[in-house]
């Protein structure tokens, strides 16, 4: 079955609706909430209630979700008959849309409401009941832990069952949790036994007004600043049994590695939003160069052209390889193909050229791509979240390394 590399046409509509809300509510709002970190974006309230209403009535099947973040990326794959055919299902929709809302605004995209990565946790593994009752909510994810980040195996939050109340009784911290304070679910790993190692890690749905879950802080950051990042501490965080998601079981085999698949679907996406920042930066620093009279010849030998001609066109190829290897590793989850290499490959090779470029083209641009009157310098400083979470640079390498070379996590670390 060969891909086919152009865009779908059945995406069209998707994307031009995702571009012009982009042009039109993210871009004009990427410097006051750049500005005003932690206040909410209230922006997005109408912009979030009209995409669910499209949604419902089928206006973007789907794809609504898909073009402002991570929602449900792999549920409604999973529905689909496998009949052979080659598809581009809700993967692609997402990836194509969220590439228009990142040439936006990478750190509003991610603080639209009822988005995020718990949401993908959810449709992955939750059952019927728990669909019916977490489906849709806004629900963040928390994994990482002060003393557990690259290396999410070594969590240390603990999930105890009480057997009188028939609940689980988590305890523990949990820091850089995106949306984590707007959110009204957290999912939150935790282990039913440290000594049991990696199998006994769980996700635990967790309502944010649980009395067990206390905010410590919003860290103020580097870019993204329009997306809240929320440290926590559970305490005795009392969570009903029928909140574990998955099995309960400690199964010494496959339970670890089901969860990590998740990331096989949100890393792509991750690539695209670097993908689209990338191209918000190669647009404009493309602009400056020709009113600056720099011509940017395509049948001319880079040798032949100015240097930043020949810089320019050299960032355009680089940008065009990370796009393709983000559609190849989207379109692999949509074909239900094992997906893990090309989703790391996409996720390393567009984070690393997200930043490149992104600064390059500041440099570029000299005082202009430096200064705050234009957003050239936020993007760069946005782009470099996207070489960090969902795995680094170096995760993903040693990924990479791990599949290539026929090595366990034990045997590669
Ligand atoms: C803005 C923001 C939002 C985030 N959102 C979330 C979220 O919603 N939910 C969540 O759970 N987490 C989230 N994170 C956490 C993020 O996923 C982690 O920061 C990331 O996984 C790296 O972990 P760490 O910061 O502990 O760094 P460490 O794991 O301590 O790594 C430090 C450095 O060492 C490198 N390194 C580590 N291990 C190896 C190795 N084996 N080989 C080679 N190099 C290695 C890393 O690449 C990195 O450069 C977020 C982080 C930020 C900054």
């Amino acid at each position: 079955m060969p891909i086919n590399l152009e865009t779908p046409k059945k995406f069209n509509q998707l994307i031009s609706q995702a571009h012009q809300v982009a042009a039109e509510i993210l871009r004009p709002n990427s410097r006051k909430y750049d500005t005003l970190e932690h206040e909410y974006p209230k922006e997005l309230d109408m912009l979030a209630a009209a995409i669910d209403g499209l949604n419902e009535g089928g206006g973007l099947s789907g794809a609504g979700a898909g073009a402002v973040g991570t929602n449900g990326s792999s549920a409604s794959v999973k529905k689909k008959a496998d009949d052979g055919s080659n598809r581009n299902g809700s993967n692609m929709a997402s990836l194509v849309g969220l590439i228009e809302m990142c040439w936006g605004d990478v750190g509003l995209l991610l603080a639209m409401p009822r988005q995020g990565l718990g949401q993908a946790a959810i449709a992955a593994v939750a059952n019927d009941e728990q669909l019916e009752r977490f489906g849709g909510k806004w629900a963040a994810m928390a994994i990482t832990e002060p003393e557990a980040g690259s290396d999410s195996a070594a969590i240390r939050t603990t999930a105890v069952l009480d057997e009188a109340t028939g609940e689980y009784v988590l305890n523990g911290e949990k820091i850089f949790v995106t949306s984590g304070d707007r959110a009204e679910l957290i999912v939150v790993w935790a282990t039913l036994d440290r000594k049991q190692g990696r199998a006994a890690i769980k996700s635990f749905v967790v309502e944010r007004d649980n009395p067990g879950l206390k905010l410590d802080r919003l860290e103020h950051k580097l870019g993204i600043r329009a997306s809240d990042t929320a440290n926590f501490v559970l305490q005795d965080c009392r969570v009903p049994k029928g909140n574990l998601l998955g099995s309960p079981e400690i199964a010494p085999k496959g339970g670890f590695s089901g969860v990590m698949q998740t990331f096989d679907n949100t890393r792509p996406l991750v690539a695209g939003m670097a993908v689209g920042v990338a191209r918000a930066s190669l647009e404009d620093t493309r602009d400056h160069l020709e009113s600056a009279g720099v011509e940017i010849d395509y049948n001319l030998p880079l040798h032949l052209q100015s240097a930043a001609a020949a810089e320019f066109i050299s960032m355009e190829a680089d940008w065009e390889a990370a796009r393709l290897l983000t559609l190849q590793a989207a379109w692999m989850a949509d074909n239900k193909k094992p997906n893990s290499l090309q989703a790391s490959m996409a996720k390393a090779k567009a984070g690393r050229m997200g930043t490149d470029i992104a600064l390059r083209c500041v440099a570029l641009c000299g005082a202009t791509g430096f200064g705050e009157g234009e957003l050239m310098e936020k993007w760069a400083r946005d782009a470099k979240i996207l070489d960090l979470f969902e795995g680094t640079q170096q995760i993903q390498l040693l990924i990479i390394a791990r599949q290539l070379l026929g090595k366990t996590s034990a045997e590669l670390k």
